[in-house]
């Protein structure tokens, strides 16, 4: 049994900049540092902080006044930000700059008057922090057949963002019904799923030629490790989504030569090693990893 490790995979400089940015607060401020949210998508990032005291809230009045709020990396609406220092609050903000950058495209494009159509998933942190930037109309989109049942005021003055970690085979579609409604539609440069979730799925694409079945190492609600899971299955392999080591079944391996493993933007290294380990134990002979191009990318941190 062979292992193909996935080149690139796992944090993603967002990721790694927000980490820091709640480490640095702990250090500098002492525990308890709250965390709006869950700063990253991942139980073990969640632990190892909650550990070093960070403690992580769903809401702005559960942290007496007075206190640091980190906000995570998907992003908070503009009146969650408000709210914040209203409340007494010393804020943070570990937003990833790439989603910032979607915050302010919406505003810009409210700001003349067009309807921002936000290409992402209900529900999700980053796309209620998205349309909570929006000063004019907003409205969420995550299937062809929605972009038809649209109501805008003016089909001339349209534009549109997306979440950072959609799937880029299902916006492609959906940018086709959306352009095909709209056709003077506002686009960016280039959509805004960012380069980790472009780099991971084109891996997983290239993987999955040579692999008969693909772990992705990842939490359950992480968007970004969903969507290589996904991505493994539209090539016609089985692939699973697992926090952990601990959670490969042996079943799974059964008949299977070759053995992917990637991990999702939020997922530490030190994982995917266990899922190496685990994996040598019953029975991988040899572990390689397959060619793919370095990541460089490095986001800045202002000392909080
Ligand atoms: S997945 Fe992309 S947008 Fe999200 S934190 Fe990482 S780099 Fe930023």
């Amino acid at each position: 049994m062979e292992v193909i490790l996935a080149k690139p995979r796992g944090f993603c400089a967002g990721v790694k900049r927000a980490i820091t940015i709640v480490r640095q607060a702990l250090d500098k401020y002492g525990a308890p540092v709250y965390v709006l949210h869950e700063i990253v998508h991942n139980t073990h990032v969640l632990r190892e902080l909650t550990g070093m005291g960070a403690v992580f809230v769903e809401n702005l009045e559960a942290i007496p006044v007075g206190s640091v709020v980190i906000f995570s990396a998907h992003g908070v609406a503009l009146a969650t930000e408000q709210k914040a220092v209203q409340l007494g609050l010393r804020t943070i903000d570990a937003t990833c700059p790439l989603v910032s950058k979607v915050h302010r495209r919406v505003m810009r494009l409210n700001r003349i008057g067009y309807d921002v159509l936000v290409l992402g998933h209900q529900g999700h942190p980053e796309v209620i922090g998205t349309c909570g930037h929006a000063t004019g109309a907003v409205h969420v989109v995550s299937s062809p057949e929605e972009v038809n049942l649209l109501q805008v005021a003016d089909p001339g003055r349209v534009g549109y963002v997306t979440q950072t970690t959609l799937s880029l085979d299902d916006t492609r579609d959906l940018l086709v019904a959306i352009r095909k409604r709209f056709p003077d539609i506002s686009e960016p440069e280039r959509t805004d799923i960012c380069y980790a979730t472009t780099n991971r799925q084109n891996a997983i694409r290239e993987l999955s030629a040579d692999i008969d079945l693909l772990l992705v190492v990842g939490s359950k609600n992480s968007s970004n490790s969903n969507r290589l899971r996904e991505v493994a299955e539209h090539q016609g392999v089985t692939a699973r989504l697992i926090d952990h080591a601990g959670e490969i079944e042996p079943a799974w391996l059964r008949g299977a030569e070759r053995i992917g493993v990637s991990a999702g933007a939020s997922a530490p290294e030190v994982l995917v090693a266990e899922v190496i380990d685990w994996l040598r134990a019953h029975g991988a002979s040899t572990v390689r990893e397959m060619e793919g191009d370095d990541e460089n990318v490095v986001f800045a941190v202002t000392p909080c």
